[in-house]
C-alpha cells in the first residue's frame, strides 16, 4: 500500500516522474546506458537540458531576455549567489521566516539591506502587506511561500524596484508575471525533483552591472553562457525536473495546477476550521495552498503524539511540523493527490470524534 506522503521537502513526486527515472536509470533514451553513466554532453542529455529550459520558459510564460539555469547547492547557494551578483548598493528584504532570515543575513556580506517588514515577533504567522518600499532598491527579494510556517504571498508584488523570489516551495502552482522580476530561484526538492538542482530563471540585462568579482562557478553569467554546462550539472534531478514538467503540461500547466492546489487546501482549511480539536496557526489571508499548519486547540494538546500515531496507522506519513515550530503541518505539493487529502481530512474526523 502506499503511504499519503506530506513529507515538506524532499517530497511527493509523480509517478509518471518517477517511473520514467526509473527506466532512464537503466537505460537512457534507447542508449544502451544508464542515465547515470552517460556523459552530460551527451546529445541524449543535452535534448533533457534544453527541453526542461523551454518547459519552464513556457509554463511559467517568461519573456524574452531571460536564461534559465540548473544550478547545484541547493537554494540556500542562491541566498549568497543573488547579492553576490545583483546588490550594487541596497536591497530590500521581507522577513517571513526562517528562510528569508537566511537570506537576509547572506545578503548582509555584499551590501546594505532593508528588512522593509518582519512578522518575527508574531511568530512569522502572517504574510506582511503594509510597509513602504523606498525608491532607489536594487531589488525587493521575497519568499514567496514559507514552508516551515504555512504562509504565502498570493499576488506578485507591485514594487517600483524589480523583484527577486525565492520560490522554493510553491513554484509551479500559480502563474506568475516573470517580468517583474530578475530572479526566481527554486530548490527542486518540493514541486519538481529530488534534491540536488536549483532552477533559477533570471534577467540577462541585470547581470553584470556588480563591481565585485564573483567568484566563477557563483558567476550567473558563467551558467547563462555555457547554458548550465560549465561543469557537470546535476544530470539526474535534471531528468527528473524533466518528467515533472512534462507531467505539469499535460495537467493543464500552471493555471489548472493553481485550481488543483486550491482545491485541495480549501478542503483542509474547511475541515481546520470546522474543527473543535484542531486549528490553523496562519493568517486566514495568508495560508499558504502548499504547506498547511495547524495544532491542536488549548486542552487537547496533550494529544500531538496520539495524532501522529493514528495517522501512521492509516498510512498517512509526513504531518509533523517543523522541529522549530511543533505541531502539524501537511504539504500538499502539485504531486500529492486529493485523495490523499481526503484521508487526512477523515482521519482528522475519526480522531476527534474518538477523543473530543
Ligand atoms: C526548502 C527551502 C529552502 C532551502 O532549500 P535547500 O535546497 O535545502 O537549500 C529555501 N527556501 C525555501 C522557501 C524552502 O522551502
Amino acid at each position: 500500500m502506499k503511504k499519503h506522503n506530506f513529507y515538506a521537502g524532499p517530497s511527493i513526486l509523480s509517478d509518471y516522474a518517477i517511473d520514467n527515472t526509473i527506466d532512464a536509470i537503466r537505460d537512457f533514451a534507447g542508449t544502451g546506458i544508464s542515465l547515470l553513466s552517460i556523459s552530460h554532453r551527451s546529445k541524449q542529455f543535452q535534448a533533457v537540458i534544453d527541453e526542461a529550459g523551454e518547459l519552464v520558459k513556457e509554463l511559467l510564460g517568461v519573456p524574452e531576455g531571460y536564461s534559465v539555469l540548473w544550478l547545484g547547492g541547493g537554494a540556500s547557494m542562491q541566498f549568497a549567489m543573488i547579492p553576490m551578483n545583483l546588490l550594487r548598493n541596497r536591497a530590500g528584504y521581507l522577513d517571513t521566516g526562517t528562510w528569508a532570515h537566511n537570506a537576509i543575513k547572506e545578503a548582509r556580506l555584499f551590501g546594505e539591506v532593508d528588512v522593509l517588514a518582519s512578522s518575527e515577533a508574531d511568530g512569522y504567522t502572517y504574510y506582511p502587506h503594509d510597509y513602504e518600499i523606498p525608491e532607489g532598491l536594487d531589488y525587493l527579494h521575497v519568499t514567496t511561500n514559507n514552508t516551515i510556517y504555512g504562509t504565502e504571498l498570493h499576488a506578485d508584488i507591485d514594487a517600483p524596484c524589480p523583484l527577486v523570489a525565492d520560490m522554493s516551495s510553491d513554484i509551479f502552482s500559480r502563474p506568475v508575471d516573470v517580468a517583474r522580476y530578475d530572479a526566481i530561484y527554486a530548490g527542486a526538492q518540493k514541486n519538481l525533483a529530488p534534491a540536488g538542482v536549483t532552477l533559477v530563471i533570471v534577467k540577462d540585462e541585470a547581470l553584470g552591472r556588480v563591481d565585485r568579482a564573483i567568484p566563477t562557478m557563483l558567476d550567473y553569467r558563467t551558467h547563462v553562457k555555457k547554458g548550465s554546462m560549465f561543469n557537470t550539472p546535476p544530470v539526474l534531478p535534471i531528468f527528473t525536473a524533466l518528467q515533472t514538467l512534462r507531467h505539469y503540461k499535460e495537467l493543464g500547466g500552471v493555471t489548472a495546477l493553481y485550481e488543483r492546489a486550491s482545491l485541495k487546501a480549501g478542503k483542509l482549511y474547511e475541515a481546520i476550521d470546522n474543527s473543535t480539536i484542531f486549528r490553523g496557526t496562519s493568517r486566514i489571508e495568508d495560508r499558504s495552498l502548499m504547506n498547511v499548519t495547524f495544532v491542536m486547540t488549548p486542552g487537547y494538546e496533550q494529544l500531538e503524539k496520539d495524532f501522529i500515531d493514528f495517522c501512521t496507522e492509516r498510512d498517512i506519513v509526513g504531518i509533523k511540523g517543523h522541529r522549530s515550530v511543533g505541531g502539524f503541518r501537511a504539504s500538499l505539493y502539485n504531486a500529492l493527490p486529493l485523495e490523499s487529502v481526503e484521508a487526512l481530512i477523515a482521519a482528522m474526523k475519526d480522531f476527534e470524534k474518538q477523543k473530543a
